[in-house]
């Protein structure tokens, strides 16, 4: 099989209202690229990139000169052509990569019939549990509903969603209002679901002393973890002194070399693994290798996700032997998908990891 054709298209999904964090917000829908790698054979795979909001059409119509009579099934010597070490000095295509490594992956998967889980090993669980993602958010601007502010509001958010999809692990996106504020609506969600499990996520916000202070405050929480509570490898090694629960990172993890040195000198106990930031799901499948070795806990992670990049994250969920907690997605967040047969659902807190190759709904 050999690669005759690459196209992108740009598309964007409405989110039920705008996701605040600490760098701003979501506003009202997911921009994605969505990327089609067609074959000799007539077969076309499916990928898809965030690309930080952006459309990034333009980023993939320049990889068809590279790909072009290419073996998908050569994953190993894709990643060396568009992601060679020397290459990504001058362009880092980490993401690129890896929408392109989904897409191959779907026409491996539908040549020999079998779902992506299986070329990766052969998956181990059929079914991924996944936490509820709760945001403060700004009103709909079209109807005003959806705001998440006040402790109320915020607990209202999360017994919905546990009531809807089943959640028992709860992860609040901070870095918004005060910590102190924060604090506040954390206790709140642990005491309203006692017996339930929680995560917090300022996205890296907050200095050092803070985070100690932040973590010690929560230390009687049931939490999975604090996740980047401080920017850096040293921070965050700082604040594991101090502070007596696992720390987790999807910041400061996100290549070989960083978790090498994470290996040396422990800055970080639980590694999130995102499909998208690691280049690829097989990279991702390496990653968790190397912390089965040293025993250092693994999720998957969400960067914001439609229902393709939403499979990549069940299939790695479902070959990871040390998988440690339920994964994060931005999915239930989201009005609609532009995959075929509408939304993936949730039962009882997990999604089913899909046995079939799904396509793009054609509009
Ligand atoms: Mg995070």
């Amino acid at each position: 099989m050999k690669i005759t054709d690459i196209r992108a298209t740009t598309v964007t999904v409405p989110l039920q209202a705008p996701l605040r964090h600490a760098n701003g917000c979501h506003w009202g829908r997911f921009v994605r690229t969505v990327v089609e790698v067609e074959t000799d054979e007539g077969l076309i795979g499916l990928g898809e990139m965030g690309g930080g909001g952006e459309s990034a059409e333009a980023a993939f119509r320049a990889m068809k000169s590279y790909l072009v009579g290419h073996d998908p099934a050569r994953l190993e010597e894709l990643r060396f052509l568009i992601a060679n070490p020397t290459a990504s000095l001058y362009n880092n295509r980490t993401q690129i990569l890896a929408a392109l490594e989904f897409a191959c992956l779907d026409l491996l998967g539908q040549k020999w019939g079998v779902p992506v889980s299986e070329i990766l090993g052969g998956r181990l669980r059929d079914r991924v549990s996944f936490a509820s993602y709760l945001f403060f958010r700004y009103p709909n601007p079209k109807d005003g509903s959806g705001e998440v502010r006040t402790i109320e509001q915020l607990v209202a958010q999360a017994r919905d969603l546990k009531e809807r999809y089943g959640f028992s692990s709860h992860k609040l996106k901070g870095g918004v209002f005060r910590p102190e504020y924060e604090l506040q609506c954390y206790r709140a969600l642990a005491a309203a679901l006692d017996g339930d499990r929680f995560r917090f996520d300022p996205n890296g916000v907050w200095s050092t002393e803070t985070s100690i202070w932040f973590g010690q405050q929560i230390e009687d929480i049931r939490n999975d973890y604090l996740e980047d509570p401080v920017f850096g490898l040293a921070g965050m090694r700082r604040v594991r002194e101090k502070v007596r629960m696992p720390l987790a990172t999807n910041t400061v993890v996100v290549n070989f070399e960083q978790l090498a040195a994470n290996v040396l000198d422990t800055a970080v106990d639980v590694i999130l693994l995102d499909t998208t930031f690691w280049g690829g799901i097989r990279q991702c499948v390496k990653a968790a290798g190397v912390c089965e070795a040293f025993q250092l806990g693994v999720a998957v992670h969400s960067s914001g996700e439609l229902g393709i990049q939403l499979a990549t994250m069940l299939h790695l969920g479902a070959v990871i032997p040390n998988l440690s907690f339920a994964a994060d997605a931005h999915y239930h967040q989201l009005t609609d998908d532009i995959i075929e047969g509408g939304m993936f659902k949730y039962e009882g807190g997990s999604i089913a990891v899909p046995d079939r190759a799904r396509s793009r709904r054609e509009t």
